[in-house]
């Protein structure tokens, strides 16, 4: 039996799982976390029901950099747990994939070259994504380097969707809508596919709600339209960042109030969003239960956000048959799920306030015209699947 690791790798944290090819879907043995933790690093492994398997921590190490240590820790633990996997490949999630990378790709120089052409596209992302295929490369050299693309999905959405009304070279020049979350979003496509195959093929908008947050219209399984843009800070407010925001409100700033471009880049990434809003936190579990004026107000501008790019992606795919939501807040928070739904029979949505209170995987009525499906999304298991197919072809 053929075995795959995915690696997602950030900043301060890694996350990594060891798959196993199974013919529906690849199946997750472990799942693991390594982060950074003051002075020391930390890797925590979980099995398939979420039992803590393995934990570890050690003194960082001046001499190795994060990626690279944590990687050889990873190796030697999958050695001893899982003695007799058969690692045939190791499949990356990629921020960022530019105008030409619409498909998953075997890591080769030239790939790689790419990729690192793309860093000021998503310098707070990119470089970390690199940092993990190098050090993997490093770990593992006999074992092939698969990297998945979040943008992927995107890249077939027509012009109008993926420009922007500025003069035309920039488009030409990489400057144009990339939308994020695809692996996300290929994930839950696909499974409403198994699940609901008459749905899947007609007019569906999936909600990703998380700490990073995004939406994104699909006909017949494809993107057609999202929201994140250029890069992962327009569309919906989320955790801590600003989602849709004038551009005249960054040339007030700077020019007006003196922020430098550090300044801004900081406060639309990290003090926003939720957090800003709410003066209190970037997490909507922590905002539902404060009750303060604030954070209903943070609350209730992300849910008018929601509802805004539901009406305009109706109204692009000309109508609507299924909705999903998914990521930690729409797949947990019933109170979300509920406010956004409210008073959209005109959509065509009857919401079963029951079924959604309850946690149902379909939350609208029976004679709802747009079915509401919960998905539970998985963007390893994306990244598994697709490291194996690449693998396959290349054999
Ligand atoms: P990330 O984008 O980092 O992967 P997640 O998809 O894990 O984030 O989503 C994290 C968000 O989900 C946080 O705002 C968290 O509060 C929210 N969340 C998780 N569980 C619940 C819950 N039961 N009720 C409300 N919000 C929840």
């Amino acid at each position: 039996m053929a075995h795959v690791i995915t690696l997602n790798a950030g900043s301060s944290s890694i996350k990594f799982a060891l798959f196993e090819d199974h013919a529906v879907e690849p199946a997750a043995l472990a799942i693991g976390l390594a982060e950074i933790d003051g002075a020391a690093r930390h890797i925590k492994v979980r099995d398939a029901v979420g039992t803590i398997t393995h934990e570890e921590r050690w003194e960082s190490r001046a001499d190795v950099g994060f990626h690279t240590d944590t990687l050889q820790r990873v190796l030697a633990w999958r050695r001893t747990a899982f003695p007799h996997a058969q690692v045939i490949a190791a499949g990356h999630r990629v921020v960022h994939g530019g105008p030409t990378m619409s498909a998953p790709a075997i890591v080769t120089d030239e790939v790689l070259a790419y990729l690192r052409t793309l860093v000021p596209l998503a310098p707070l992302h990119q470089p970390h994504s690199i940092a993990g295929i190098l050090a993997a490369r490093d770990a593992w050299p006999h074992v092939q380097q698969v990297a998945c693309f979040d943008t992927a999905f995107h890249r077939g959405q027509p012009f109008v969707a993926d420009t922007f009304a500025i003069p035309r070279h920039f488009y030409d020049e990489g400057v144009r809508r990339y939308g994020f979350h695809g692996l996300s979003y290929e994930y839950v496509s696909q499974k409403l596919q198994r699940i609901a195959p008459h749905h899947a093929a007609g007019r569906v908008v999936v909600a990703h709600l998380g700490n990073g947050a995004s939406m994104c219209a699909i006909r017949d399984g494809l993107s057609v339209a999202s929201t994140m843009g250029f890069t992962a800070l327009d569309g919906l407010p989320m955790g801590t960042r600003c989602g849709q925001l004038d551009p005249g409100v960054v040339l007030y700033l700077m020019q007006e109030r003196g922020m430098s471009a550090d300044h801004v880049a900081d406060m639309l990434y990290r003090q926003s969003g939720l957090k800003g809003l709410s003066g209190l936190s970037h997490d909507m579990r922590e905002l539902e239960a404060a009750g303060t004026a604030e954070a209903n107000q943070a609350i209730e501008y992300f849910i008018s956000r929601i509802r805004r790019e539901l009406g305009g992606f109706a109204a692009v795919l000309k109508g609507l048959d299924a909705m999903v939501f998914c990521g930690g807040i729409g797949e947990n928070s019933w109170h979300v799920r509920e406010r956004v739904l409210e008073g959209m029979e005109w959509i065509g949505v009857e919401l079963d306030r029951t079924a959604n209170r309850a946690g149902a995987d379909i939350i609208s009525t029976e004679r709802s015209r747009v079915r509401v499906f919960v998905i539970r999304t998985n963007e390893e298991a994306m990244i598994a699947r697709h490291t194996i197919e690449v693998q396959r072809a290349a054999i």
